[in-house]
């Protein structure tokens, strides 16, 4: 570190010789002292992107789970633990392979109707509706349909949206999202897959249909349609099957959904602005019956996740981990967007991956090691539904009650500089209070989920790992409403999430995210030195899933 011009002009040449000396040494130890305690975020941020740079390479393909792109990603990833000199901790090496049920549709031999009185309406599966393809998805299928408003069955609240109606043999179609009085996290937790369709199989309902609120989509349907004809996949091992059962899945465009309303009393514009302003949905049988033909090409595949160990310095907590994890897949290549095939997934989820790098090189290269070790995971499948960290969660490679917390990296945006830390999950654990306590010492404000409807919460790895009882944390940069950083963000899901633009080209502020890393240490350090364990506050809903 170069020493300050500014210092050094206050320093007159004409001092007696020795106040000129111990002014040299106090100025020399303020530098060193600051450059212990101040990290150089450029420096760090240059080291946090080169990361980036090659995972998000045109060379890794967008790193689709099961691809080879996906298998460079994974052996740089492995070569980079190695290099820091962390111990394997997966089942093969590093490795712990995951296998797959791969489905995809085959539109020309598709289709999708709508009966009404021997009347059948064929829909576009491009602008009306399409296909989110489980595994048990039925070849052939033709069943009436009920309106279950937003279909959320929430029994401590006493929310049943399923009351009354006769779901049996079925296709229950809802609107996303729930009433504002029931808490962020409940709600995302009822909204999932494997506890919504649960309720509705309870039902009877043998299949479901989903129209996203547009006021809480991230992405306009022109372009989610896209990602109709990507490969679907589930794990082989078919207990860990959220949608078991589920004969069939549709995506419509709230655009187009009047076309399931037709002879009905209701429509879609009606249905919205009741959501829109918190007030009840009504419930109510479809004139029109679902057809649904689907051909699908299966196949299998093999992925795998990496996990590796940096080892405590307690002979007794060394044998607890705080794990750090991010997702290492993307959408690979897909639908060109602007001429664009390669869904590069720099933001999605290279900027995760880098961070949880740079982390163990930050932690290795410091002279104390926490009291705990931490556990780097970096997990396939998650652009799939969260399939990698399932699999880990439930058959972790460390014992599963050593696992005191999950820090998830996913896309945490670095897109201008970091005053705000948006935090998923802050109010159900000790984690929050840990959070909060290593922002004031930065700085930074912490905030809580401000948008609950988008589902964040359950929408990465850190909610297999919640599923099991164990405290986690996700993060974003946060931002002020009406700010420019806000105008940022929502042009950035607009633009670029889940698109070819999420690649190297795009504006990042490196050193922001070298910051962030930062404070993930200081918060990481933090956990793996504290005596207790996160728990559960007593008031979490999630506390039941600890054991
Ligand atoms: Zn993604």
């Amino acid at each position: 570190m170069v020493l300050s011009s500014f210092r050094l002009r206050i320093i007159d040449p004409m001092l007696p010789r020795m106040k000129y000396l111990i002014g040299c040494y106090w100025l020399i130890m303020a530098t060193w002292v600051q450059a212990q305690t101040k990290p150089d975020y450029q420096v760090q941020g240059e080291a946090w992107w080169a990361h980036v740079q090659t995972l998000a390479d045109d060379k890794m393909e967008g790193r689709n789970t099961g691809s080879e792109g996906y298998q460079r990603a994974a052996a740089y990833v492995a070569g980079e633990f190695e290099r820091l000199g962390l111990k394997p901790a997966g089942t093969r090496g590093y490795f712990q392979p995951v296998k797959f049920r791969v489905r995809q549709i085959i539109e020309t031999e598709s289709s999708l109707e709508l009966v009404k009185e021997g009347t059948r309406d064929r829909l576009s599966f491009a602008n009306d509706a399409n296909f989110i393809l489980p595994a048990d998805m039925a070849k052939h299928i033709k069943a009436p349909a009920v309106f279950v408003g937003h279909g959320l069955v929430i029994p401590e609240l006493g929310v049943d949206d399923l009351a009354g109606l006769n779901l049996k043999g079925k296709i229950a179609v809802l609107i996303s999202g729930g009433p504002k009085r029931i808490p962020g996290p409940l709600k995302a937790h009822f909204s999932h897959t494997k506890q919504q369709w649960q309720a509705l199989r309870q039902a009877g309902a043998i299949g479901m249909a989903v129209i996203r609120n547009p006021k809480s989509a991230d992405i306009p349907w022109e372009r989610s349609t896209l990602a109709r004809l990507q490969p679907a996949m589930s794990l082989a091992d078919s207990k860990l099957d959220d949608a078991a059962g589920m004969e069939i899945a549709i995506r419509i465009n709230p655009a187009k959904a009047d076309k399931f309303f037709s002879g009905t009393d209701h429509t879609i514009a009606e249905l919205l602005k009741l959501a829109d302003e918190d007030r009840p949905l009504p419930k109510f049988p479809l004139a029109v019956s679902i057809q649904a033909t689907a051909s699908l090409k299966k196949t299998h595949v093999e992925s795998m996740n990496l996990a590796a160990i940096l080892e405590g310095s307690d002979a007794n907590l060394r044998n607890e981990y705080v794990v750090l994890s991010a997702h290492l897949d993307h959408l690979g290549v897909g639908e060109a967007i602007n001429g664009d095939r390669l869904y590069n997934g720099a933001m999605d989820n290279a900027s995760g991956v880098a961070s949880i790098l740079e982390m163990a090189r930050l932690l290795k290269s410091s002279s104390l090691a926490p009291k705990r070790s931490v556990l780097l995971l970096a997990v396939t499948g998650e652009e799939k539904g969260l399939q990698g960290s399932k699999y880990f969660a439930h058959y972790p490679t460390v014992p599963r009650q050593a696992l005191v917390a999950d820090i998830n990296l996913d896309m945490f945006m670095p897109l201008h500089s970091l005053q705000r830390l948006r935090v998923f999950g802050l109010g159900e654990s000790t984690l929050g209070d840990d959070i909060r306590t290593v922002c004031a010492g930065e700085g930074i404000v912490v905030e809580p989920d401000p948008e609950p409807d988008r589902n964040i919460f359950i929408r990465s790895d850190q909610y297999s790992f919640i599923r099991l009882g164990i405290p986690s944390l996700s993060f974003k940069f946060g931002y002020e409403p009406g700010s420019p950083e806000e105008r940022l963000h929502k042009d950035w899901l607009k633009l670029r999430y889940h698109a070819p633009s999420d690649d190297l080209s795009q504006p990042v502020d490196k050193a922001a995210a070298a910051q962030f890393n930062h404070l993930l240490l200081l918060f990481t350090r933090q956990i793996a030195e504290s005596p207790e364990r996160p728990r559960w506050n007593s008031d979490s809903f999630f506390r039941r899933f600890a054991k």
